[in-house]
């Protein structure tokens, strides 16, 4: 195996304060997303296809479902590490991340945090050995960024059992899914709560989203849930409220933050060896003043959104992370790279929007990125109340 270096747009060398078994990891990650993804992954996206099955083993061999989690993790690592998985795979692709993200934040995620230890025992391994693929059904068509008030989905509870109706829409690869962690409102008490609903499940029915221009791989989903019975061993048995909800959200959205700067360097990348090849006015295109300072600016988001990421990951082990720190993370860390994914586009000129050239798809994954887990909007309103006191959301 190669040893660990720092990938030369971590320009500050943050990834080199990793524990030397968190680097292995890294270096392993490498590996394979260089062997196995990137070769394919312009092809998959142009076809809107999912991943072959061998990478969704091979994610989970070297453990990436379940690192947070005490019943799953391979090692004992911290949230900054965790951070760094995500901007690796981002910054080859990232629905690699997405799906990465999804499994082991958005899917083990509810299940640790909202799940008794029985579930959590009965089901986590099952996602971490890629057994299971998961999805997460909080979206619905007509609630968004309003989901902690406007969810529809209702969840009627009948002896030993629940009847769920209702509709989800956005659900990252539902349409694939063995199971999907369903939110939805308790008739009774009118609170939000999660199950786990296994996609076989009569009444599921699921309709891949098509036509979608970014993130082509992950396969989103409008789901229909007519009468579907779940029995109350598969309610979350912690989740009460809309606030277990939320602080899946906030664990997830810290580690969005990261891989959006992962996406920021696949296509700084991408950039710079492109400058470094294009001659106009008889020198590389490097050279001239213009394209170094799209450069310069392009790393500066990069090496600021790291800075600030790795202390947002530090507080969430530290246990001081509040919804708004990871907030303002998202927030920032996605509008830095709409910047910089634009420039480094710009700078292959027309070539800049053909797929071969290995940066339009960097370019269009951002939007997505930039969208999901909290608009900038949401994002920057849950920060504005933390300064103010005053929620300004409706
Ligand atoms: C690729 C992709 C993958 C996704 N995966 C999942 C998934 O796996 N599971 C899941 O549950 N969801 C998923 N989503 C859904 C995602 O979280 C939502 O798209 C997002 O929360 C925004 O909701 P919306 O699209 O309904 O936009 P809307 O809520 O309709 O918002 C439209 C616009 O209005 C703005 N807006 C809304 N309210 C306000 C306000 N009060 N003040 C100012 N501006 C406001 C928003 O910021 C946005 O710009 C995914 C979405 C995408 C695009």
């Amino acid at each position: 195996m190669t040893s660990f270096e720092p990938i030369p747009s971590d320009f500050y060398g943050f990834e080199n304060a990793l524990s030397d078994q968190e680097k292995q990891t890294i270096v392993a990650l490498r590996e394979f997303l260089e062997a196995e993804v990137r070769p394919i992954m312009n092809d998959l996206w142009m076809n809107a296809e999912f991943f072959p099955r061998h990478i969704v083993t091979g994610l989970a061999d070297l453990g990436l479902f379940g690192q947070p989690w005490e019943e799953t993790r391979q090692f004992e690592n911290s949230a900054v590490f965790r951070g760094w998985i995500a901007l690796e795979l981002a910054r080859v692709d990232a629905s690699v991340a997405t799906l990465v993200g999804m499994q082991n934040g958005l899917v083990m995620g509810s299940i640790a945090v909202a799940g008794s230890p029985e579930q959590r025992a009965e089901w986590l391994p099952k996602f971490a050995s890629g057994e299971l693929l998961g999805a997460f059904g909080l979206t619905e068509p007509l609630s968004g960024s309003d989901t902690a008030q406007g969810l529809q989905t209702v969840a009627k509870r009948d002896g030993d059992n629940w009847i769920i109706n209702g509709a989800k829409r956005w659900i990252g690869n539902g349409s694939i899914s063995d199971v999907t962690i369903v939110w939805a409102r308790d008739a009774d008490d009118n609170q939000v709560k999660g199950f786990i609903v296994p996609t076989s499940t009569p009444g599921y029915s699921a309709k891949r989203i098509e036509n979608k221009q970014a993130l082509r791989i992950v396969q989103n989903a409008d789901i229909v849930l007519t009468d579907v019975v779940v029995p109350e061993s598969n309610r979350l048995q912690g989740s009460k409220s809309f606030r277990e909800t939320a602080a899946v959200l906030r664990l997830t959205r810290a580690e969005v933050a990261w891989a959006a700067i992962g996406n920021s360097i696949g296509a700084y990348e991408a950039a710079v060896k492109y400058a470094g090849e294009r001659i106009q006015f008889g020198k590389p295109i490097g050279s001239h003043q213009l394209i170094q300072e799209l450069l310069a600016k392009s790393l500066g988001n990069i090496t600021a959104s790291i800075g600030l990421v790795t202390r947002v990951s530090a507080m969430l082990d530290e246990g001081t992370q509040r919804d708004e720190h990871s907030s303002l993370a998202k927030e920032y860390t996605t509008s830095r790279m709409r910047e910089t994914v634009a420039w480094c586009r710009e700078l292959f000129g027309g070539n800049g929007i053909v797929m071969d050239y290995g940066v339009v798809k960097y370019f269009a994954d951002a939007e997505a990125i930039y969208s999901y887990e909290g608009t900038r909007e949401m994002n920057t309103l849950i920060v504005g109340r933390a300064i103010t006191g005053k929620a300004a959301f409706v």
